[in-house]
């Protein structure tokens, strides 16, 4: 969770490559929110729930018990970032003022929906690089991470920064527009 802004990068480089097809708000949203979990624990010391198993018995204790699974991203996080994502497009006279000359894009709720499922899965997998308590079986069953890599978690952050740049260029030519200005 202390690495959680900088899941900017990879996302940053996926974003660069694919921001026409990308819902942005959504997308990076789901990056840094469905951290929103280990923060309510750690920072607002809210009691970590005990969550019966569908399974039997009871999910272990962790700080991303329920929404770093692909489950808890497809149920819980991508349609709450999803809501919060169109809401955000309520503003869209205020973004326009603030991001001047930007082109906005209509991204339907199905877009918005597998962009924040994107944001959401990048952020899984570089965590499961990093989280021995990361339970991808929730609310199933439970079962160890067996991705925890120090080399991974290494890899995935130098090519994340190596290919930012050329992503954007290769991104601006496979993709029209400009990322920097292209709402929401
Ligand atoms: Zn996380």
């Amino acid at each position: 969770m202390p690495l959680t802004p900088a899941h900017v990068l990879p996302a940053g480089t996926v974003y660069f490559l694919t921001y026409r097809h990308l819902h942005g708000t959504a997308f990076f949203l789901a990056t840094l929110l469905i951290d929103v979990e280990p923060a309510l624990y750690v920072i607002f010391n809210v009691p970590i729930p005990r969550f019966p198993l569908l399974a039997g018995g009871y999910a272990p204790i962790s700080l991303y018990m329920v929404t770093h699974n692909p489950f808890g991203i497809l149920i819980l996080v991508a349609p709450a970032i999803t809501v919060l994502a169109k809401l955000l497009e309520l503003g869209k006279p205020l973004w326009l003022a603030v991001l001047r000359g930007a082109e906005w894009v209509t991204y339907s709720w199905k877009r918005t929906y597998l962009s924040a499922i994107a944001g959401g899965f990048l952020h899984l997998g570089w965590d499961i690089t990093m989280h021995t308590d990361i339970n991808l079986g929730f609310p199933f069953t439970s079962f160890s991470n067996p991705f925890v890599s120090h080399e991974a978690l290494t890899v995935i952050l130098l090519l994340s920064l190596v290919l930012m740049l050329p992503s954007y260029f290769f991104g601006k030519k496979i993709n029209r527009g400009n990322p920097f200005k292209k709402l929401p």
